[in-house]
């Protein structure tokens, strides 16, 4: 088990800047996402982790103990790959035992080792296989048995179930998960999927364009991001933003909408426009006497839940409301909102203004 710490680091491949200075910790024992969108910079960072790519500047930690320049050989930290090469002319046993009979062990040591993988992966009955004939799960429970077997202070998974489809994707995701659990290990897991990143992970960090956006818990993640680049990324609908111009100044309460009193969280910071209001979709209620409106330019049903396009004076926001609450295209609502999820972002670099003090009171109710 293994604490993973960066520091500062930056990754440059010739004049392109890949990862830019980047500071986060991954604590003994997490479940921890790096997740941002494709070429932020994901794969870049674990593989830094690994030692399969030298930083260009900066730190990185492991157990206290500096790594940047170590090779992978000596770090003892296991690298999952999305395609995982088994090898086809070995059984599952032999595939799992590999690195084990490698490392110069015991045969009575590696059958040991082999049968309780075997247990924790539920694989004990396909031991004697060809790894030929398996089933997509189970290819990918060999091949974290061997990522497993050796022992390892850390794991780094770089989108390892991005082959699979959907369906047994979420189902591999859990019992990811509850192998994680068990195990306790550290585990850093790059997607650029916003919602198995939500699932799965203890702690998230968000990239984008090589930078760290925002690091954190998933909860904390959705309800107050950083910046109106991780508001957007994460949920599905994404957040809404209403823009709007004027200014703002430090702990303030309310914004005008459209002329309309909006009431928000104490600002941190004062600033000048363009300015937005950040609200969730299913943060924003339908009720007859708000005197904010809009006007209902489609709605999409979803079984418990519809979302509904509606036009504003501030644009196109969506809300997520009961199916059963009826509505027609071109009809005008009110429009309410949940004032305690609100966000201020400022508009040029989309920086959240929320007040800390209104983070830490509404984290502990
Ligand atoms: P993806 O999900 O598409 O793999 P990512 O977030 O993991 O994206 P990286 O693979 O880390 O992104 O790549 C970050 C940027 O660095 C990309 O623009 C990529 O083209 C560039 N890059 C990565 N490896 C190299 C390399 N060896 N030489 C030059 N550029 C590279």
């Amino acid at each position: 088990m293994a604490q993973i710490r960066i520091e500062n680091v930056r990754k440059d491949f010739g004049a392109f800047n890949a990862v830019k200075s980047s500071t986060f910790t991954v604590e003994d024992g997490e479940f921890f996402m790096l997740l941002g969108p494709s070429g932020c910079g994901k794969t870049t960072t674990l593989r830094m982790m690994a030692g399969l790519e030298l930083p260009t500047s900066g730190e990185i930690y492991i157990d206290g103990g500096e790594v940047g320049m170590k090779p992978a050989s000596q770090r003892d930290i296991a690298f999952v790959f999305q395609m995982f090469a088994l090898y086809p002319h070995m059984n599952v046993g032999k595939n799992i035992s590999y690195p084990l009979y490698s490392q110069g062990m015991a045969k009575a040591d590696v059958k040991k080792k082999v049968d309780e993988v075997a247990e924790i992966l539920g694989i004990q009955d396909i031991l004697n296989k060809p790894v030929g004939g398996l089933s997509g799960g189970d290819r990918q429970r060999v091949a974290l048995g061997r990522a497993i077997v050796r022992s390892p202070k850390a794991f780094l998974m770089d989108e390892p179930l991005g082959a699979l489809d959907a369906e047994f994707r979420e189902h591999m995701s859990e019992e990811l998960r509850a192998l994680h659990d068990r195990m306790g290990a550290t585990t850093v897991y790059v997607t650029h999927d916003q919602l198995e990143a939500m699932q799965m992970g203890d702690k998230i960090v968000v990239m984008n364009h090589g930078v760290v956006e925002q690091f954190g818990v998933p909860q904390e993640i959705y309800d107050w991001p950083a910046t109106k680049f991780v508001a957007n990324f994460i949920g599905s609908p994404s957040m809404n933003f209403l823009d709007f111009g004027g200014m703002v100044g430090v702990g303030t309460h309310s914004v005008a909408l459209n002329g309309v009193k909006v009431e928000v969280p104490a600002m941190r910071e004062g600033a000048k426009g363009p300015l937005s209001v950040g609200v969730r979709p299913e943060h924003i209620h339908f009720s007859d006497d708000a005197e904010y409106r809009g006007r209902v330019v489609a709605s999409e049903y979803l079984g418990t839940t519809q979302i509904v396009t509606l036009a504003t004076a501030n644009g196109e926001v969506k809300a997520r409301i009961p199916a059963n609450v009826s509505v027609r295209t071109d009809e005008t609502i009110g429009l309410k909102f949940d004032e305690r999820t609100l966000t201020v972002f400022e508009g040029a670099k989309g920086t959240a203004l929320r007040s800390v003090t209104n983070e830490k009171v509404l984290a502990h109710g």
